[in-house]
């Protein structure tokens, strides 16, 4: 005897969609026998890992047969003290994506809603729909959150509001003056989510960029979350963090699964968290990276959108499936953005100058 499993699941999981990732450069070597490829579709450090970060790792790793450390006492301890906040302000998670998730597994249930904008991150609509709440989809302004839109989109059943800054896939930013005068305008019983995984790459230079952990004095029902996979280069480890007042991080604590964080991650993100020099050389890869794209993309006639990430979204004249199979061809994975109501771009991300080269090469040939 069997029966529909699928219509048997929670409501919310039956109208889930799995994550789409980028593709893995061993599948694309599978499916077309190529040798040499060059992905630029995840936002991941190319410089690869921080070598303190392979010692740290290879040291942990002889413990691997006991249980990490399910409180992640000493990276809570390395991270209040260069942030400036109390260790009960901060959660440890499976990268920030576990964190976002225990946000709504903890405030969302069916006949709640939350609100977030159009082209924002697709996590936020997945947690949300896993938790059977209802999403709230605000227009974007210029490719960008419209903060007052958000503001005036909550409704008596929101309890929480997601803001991406940078976003990702556009890479816009919201400014301090706006985000503050939006923080004004929302009730203490919405809780805002200042998803912050690109931080590390905003120019600190900017007068106008948002530090979201200095504004959690003032905003009880703020949460900031940042991540170890981007910057830090440590994707493939899964650790991310947020940062909240007491009351809410006991809450998250409520929901998270013990040993969340695996102890080789733990240890990798200690190691990188002090090695600033790293941290310094992928910016300036990074900043080198974006004026050799966006002058690339000017010599090839494309617009794209101004980003304040490690990954730019380039516009094209026509939807842009067939030319991400054409880079494909040519050994080149990028990042088709159709499912974020933005058919007619491609989110590149920055790599190193031979892979953005191989990228502008790639293009200019298929287009
Ligand atoms: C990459 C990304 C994350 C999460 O990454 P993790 O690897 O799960 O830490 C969160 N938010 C945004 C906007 C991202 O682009």
């Amino acid at each position: 005897m069997s029966c529909d499993y699928i219509a048997l699941a929670n409501q919310g999981v039956q109208g889930l969609s799995p994550y789409q990732a980028g593709k893995p450069i061993e599948e694309l070597q599978r499916e077309l026998g190529l040798k040499h490829i060059v992905k630029l579709a995840s936002n991941e450090n190319p410089l690869g890992p921080s070598p303190n970060v392979l010692a740290a790792v290879d040291k942990a790793a002889a413990e691997i047969a006991r249980y990490p450390d399910s409180n992640g006492f000493e990276l809570k301890a390395a991270l209040a003290n260069k942030l400036g906040v109390a260790a009960e302000q901060i959660t440890l998670g499976n990268g920030s994506n576990d964190v976002l998730e225990l946000i709504t597994r903890a405030y969302i249930e069916p006949g709640k809603s939350a609100v977030y904008s159009q082209h924002a991150f697709i996590v936020y609509p997945l947690a949300i729909q896993a938790c059977s709440g209802r999403s709230i989809v605000t227009k974007a302004k210029d490719w960008g959150h419209d903060l007052n839109a958000m503001a005036d989109a909550i409704a008596d059943d929101t309890q929480l509001l997601f803001i991406a800054n940078p976003n990702n896939p556009t890479g816009t930013v919201v400014d301090e003056a706006s985000l503050v005068n939006f923080l004004d305008k929302v009730p203490a019983n919405v809780v805002v989510v200042l998803d912050e995984a690109y931080f590390e790459y905003v120019e600190a230079s900017d007068d106008d960029s948002v530090d979201g952990v200095a504004l959690l004095k003032h905003y009880p029902n703020l949460i900031v979350t940042r991540t170890f996979s981007k910057a830090y280069g440590l994707a493939a480890l899964r650790v991310g963090y947020a940062i909240a007042s007491p009351e809410i991080t006991d809450v998250l604590n409520r929901v998270r699964a013990p040993f969340n964080v695996n102890s080789m991650a733990l240890a990798a993100a200690q190691a990188v968290l002090a090695d600033d020099e790293y941290l310094q050389q992928g910016r300036q890869v990074n900043a080198e990276g974006m004026k050799q794209l966006t002058q690339g993309f000017d010599t090839l006639g494309l617009t794209y959108i101004p980003s304040a990430g490690n990954f730019i979204a380039v516009e094209f004249a026509t939807d842009t499936a067939e030319l991400y199979q054409k880079l494909l061809k040519e050994g080149v994975i990028v990042r088709p953005v159709g499912i974020y109501e933005m058919p007619n771009h491609l989110r590149v991300s920055i790599g190193l100058e031979a892979e953005n080269t191989a990228l502008l090469d790639a293009l200019k040939k298929v287009l």
